[in-house]
C-alpha cells in the first residue's frame, strides 16, 4: 500500500462524506438530533488536514491516527465508535493486507465496536452494515469490489424497518421504524468509497 493510495483513500472518504453530509443530517433529523452529517464531515476534514503525514505512515499506524482523530473530532456516539473501528483495524492489520487479513481484522474491529457500544447487530446501527460486509469478505470470491458496495447499500436500506435498540434513535422506540439509520448509511458510503478507490 503506497503513500499515494492511502492519500487517495483519505481524500475520497472525506469527499464522499462532505457530498452526503446533508443526506446524513436529514436521516439523523428523522430519528436522532440531526448532527451525523456534520459530525462525520468535521471528523474526516480533520483527517484530511493531516492526510500527508498520515499517508506517509505504514497502514497500521495510519489507521490508528485516523481512529484517534475521529474520536477527538467527530463527537457524538459515532465518534468513539468509528474511532474504535479504525483504531482496531490499525491494531489488527498487517502493512500489506490480503482480503483474508481484512476479513479477520474487520471481524475483530466489529467486536471492538460492539464492546464499546454495548451493541449487537439487528439494533439499527452501523453494525448492521459492517457485519454483512465482513461476512461477505470472509466468504471471499473475486468480485468483492463490486459486491461489497451493493451489500453495504442494501444493508443500510434494510435498517429502515428495524426498531432502534441502541443510540439516540432508541429513544423513539416504535417511531424509529421506517427510517434508515444514519450511521448505517455513513458506513455504506465509506465502504463504497474504499471499494471504488481500491478497484480504480
Ligand atoms: P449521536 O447519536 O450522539 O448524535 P451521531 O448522530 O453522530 O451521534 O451518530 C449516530 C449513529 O451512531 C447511529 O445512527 C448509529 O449507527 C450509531 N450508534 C449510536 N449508538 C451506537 C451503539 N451503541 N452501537 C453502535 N452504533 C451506534
Ligand atoms: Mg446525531
Amino acid at each position: 500500500m503506497d503513500e499515494a493510495l492511502k492519500l487517495r483513500l483519505i481524500e475520497a472518504m472525506t469527499a464522499a462524506l462532505v457530498a452526503h453530509a446533508e443526506e446524513l443530517t436529514a436521516l439523523d433529523q428523522a430519528i436522532g438530533d440531526g448532527d451525523h452529517g456534520l459530525n462525520m464531515k468535521r471528523g474526516f476534514e480533520a483527517v484530511l488536514a493531516e492526510a500527508g503525514a498520515i499517508a506517509a505512515k505504514p497502514l497500521p499506524e495510519a489507521l490508528k491516527v485516523i481512529g484517534t482523530t475521529l474520536v477527538m473530532k467527530v463527537g457524538g456516539a459515532s465518534g468513539p465508535l468509528y474511532g474504535t473501528l479504525f483504531m482496531s483495524l490499525g491494531k489488527e492489520l498487517p502493512p500489506e493486507p490480503t482480503a483474508a487479513d481484512l476479513a479477520k481484522a474487520l471481524g475483530a474491529a466489529i467486536e471492538a465496536v460492539k464492546a464499546r457500544g454495548k451493541s449487537e447487530t439487528g439494533q439499527k446501527t452501523m453494525l448492521d452494515v459492517l457485519a454483512p460486509v465482513q461476512a461477505a469478505l470472509a466468504q471471499g470470491g473475486d468480485d468483492l469490489r463490486e459486491r461489497l458496495p451493493r451489500i453495504a447499500d442494501e444493508a443500510a436500506a434494510a435498517t429502515a424497518p428495524l426498531k432502534a435498540i441502541r443510540g439516540r434513535a432508541s429513544f423513539l422506540g416504535e417511531r424509529s421504524i421506517g427510517h434508515i439509520d444514519p450511521g448505517a448509511r455513513s458506513s455504506a458510503l465509506l465502504i463504497g468509497t474504499i471499494c471504488d478507490v481500491l478497484g480504480a
